[in-house]
Formats: C-alpha cells, structure tokens, sequence
C-alpha cells in the first residue's frame, strides 16, 4: 500500500474480503465477496477525510466552465423534477451542496420563501453559494448539529460515490428527518450502458469516485438503515458525447477542467433551439435506458418510516 492511502472494507456491508476487479492507473477497484459491491480499495487519506474537496478540488468546483454548467437553468432539471414530484414541502437540506447549484434553481422555482440550507466541506464552494444568497452550515455532515425543526427532505445529489462511510451519512439523514420525511440519492449507476460500453474506459471511473453502485448494491445500502423505506428506484441521465469522446480517448484520467468543458457544451446544447429534434431523439433514448436501469445515473427516493 502507498504511504497516505487507507484500506478499506465493504462500504455496504463491512465484508473485508473482496477479489480484484481492475486497476486504472492508479485507481484500483474490487468487488466485495460478502454482496458484489465494486469499490475502490485502497483509497487516498485526504478522499477518505473530505480534506481534497477543501483544498483540491477548487479549481474544477470554482472554474468558469463548472459553474457556468451548474448554474445554467437546464442543469439539476431532472433532479429538480424528481424531487417536486415527491418533496411534501418544508425544510431542505442538500449535503454536498458545493457551489449551491441544485439550491439556486430551487429557490427561483419556489421562491425566496423557500426554507433551504446547503451543507458542504469545501470553503470556497460555499462562499460562491452565499454569494447567491444560498443559507450554508459550514460543517462536516457527520458531526454538525442542527437545530430548529426537523428536516422535510434531505437530498444527496452525486455525493455517495465520493464518501468512505456512506452508511453513517444515510444514517445521519435519517435521525435528522421528520417522520415520513424524504432522502433522495442520486449516484452514477456501475450498470449503465456507457459502463457496458466503455468498461474502465468511462472517465466518471476516477479516484474522486470510491464507490460503484448498480441497482442491487444501492438497495443493499439502503437496507442498512432500518428507519428508510424505498418509495422510488430509478435511473436517469444520457450522455453521449461522454460515450463518443471516452471511446476515442485513451482511457487516461479525463482533465477536472475538459470534464467541465464538456459538461459547460453539453449544457449549451440543451439550451440550443436548433438541436430541438436531437434533444428529443435523446430524450427517448434516455427513457428507454431509463427503463431498463442503464442510464447514467442511479436515483432513489427514501421515506423515513
Ligand atoms: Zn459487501
């Protein structure tokens, strides 16, 4: 093992003994032998402490390009539309809130009114956030106490794929929730087509990614935290361009700024009146895939029994 780097055991469900799956450079992925949850082991210390995303990552959250795409209003439009479709009104918490995208585009849809806090590790995230007038808790999730009333949702919007220990934060959504109170988890689904496609070729399979969720694995977590229900599992999202240009690359480790690049152009084109039939051609696409679970994204809705 390299100095600064951590073994770990399943992050599902704390198996130690797993079987190697592959190595990207140097990521290294296995699959657990007690449930098949595919996870990278070892992990670097300051992924594993919340310290990269403070003093890392800056440059990707904070670059023109990132932010252009999260606070374009076609961005977080299917996980905005997920969560009205469930979300009961009352108090909401994004953990992983980073540069308040997702809170931004609530609060136009609501209004001013709307009761939202972002929580998030990384300081410079988080000051471009309240720049927007985005309430922030500047705290690990794990350790921040919250007062006030109970939350009514509590959303975790490609976060669980970057935790250690996401069974301690789907626990911690738990104790923090009203009753019947909502969690909504979106991670990058291990069974999507681009996966299939592309195999350790896909650029979303990268150190800052330490878990590897499919549909049965994401039920396994789920199942570890007895006071959550799952009311909807589904899968979202389609990006060809990602497929097209990953299949020509090299399968090298994709640039944090070329992966905002093409999420910026990517984000362009959803806006562009020109591409209305390729956006429709797409968007069946994405709802065939979504059927079938190969989308690019995994998505569930739990309610607090
Ligand atoms: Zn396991």
């Amino acid at each position: 093992m390299i100095a600064g780097s951590l073994s770990r055991s399943c992050p599902v469900c704390g198996e130690a003994g797993s079987t190697a799956l592959f190595t990207k450079a140097t990521l290294r992925l296995v699959r657990c032998r007690g449930c098949g949850m595919i996870y990278a082991d070892p992990i670097g210390e300051e992924l594993a402490n919340g310290e990269y995303y403070d003093r890392l990552a800056n440059p990707f959250y904070l670059s023109p390009a990132k932010l252009a795409g999260d606070y374009s209003p076609v961005r977080f439009e299917r996980e905005r539309k997920l969560f009205r479709r469930f979300h009961p009104g009352g108090r909401v918490l994004d953990v992983g809130c980073s540069t308040g995208g997702f809170l931004h585009q609530l609060q136009r849809q609501l209004g001013t009114g709307a009761k939202v806090l972002g929580i998030d590790v990384s300081g410079p995230a988080l000051d471009h956030a309240e720049g927007n007038g985005i309430p922030v808790l500047r705290q690990p999730f794990l350790t921040a106490e919250f007062t006030g009333e109970a939350f009514s949702s509590v959303t975790f919007w490609a976060v669980m794929e970057h935790l250690a220990n996401p069974r301690e934060f789907l626990s911690k959504a738990a104790s923090i929730l009203k009753p019947r109170g909502l969690c909504f988890i979106l991670v990058p689904n291990f069974q999507s087509l681009a996966v299939r496609l592309l195999g350790s070729k896909y650029r979303y399979i990268f150190p800052q990614h330490i878990n590897y969720f499919t549909p049965a694995t994401l039920r396994g977590l789920v199942a570890t935290e007895p006071r959550f229900r799952i009311v909807h599992l589904g899968s979202t999202h389609f990006n060809p361009l990602v497929i097209w240009q990953d299949w020509k690359g090299r399968g090298d480790f994709v640039a944090d700024q070329d992966r905002a690049e093409l999420l910026r152009r990517t984000t362009a084109y959803k806006q562009n009146p020109m591409l209305k039939p390729v956006r429709l051609g797409l968007q069946a696409t994405e709802w065939v895939l979504g059927g079938l679970r190969l989308a690019d994204n995994l998505v569930v809705v739990l309610e607090k029994m």
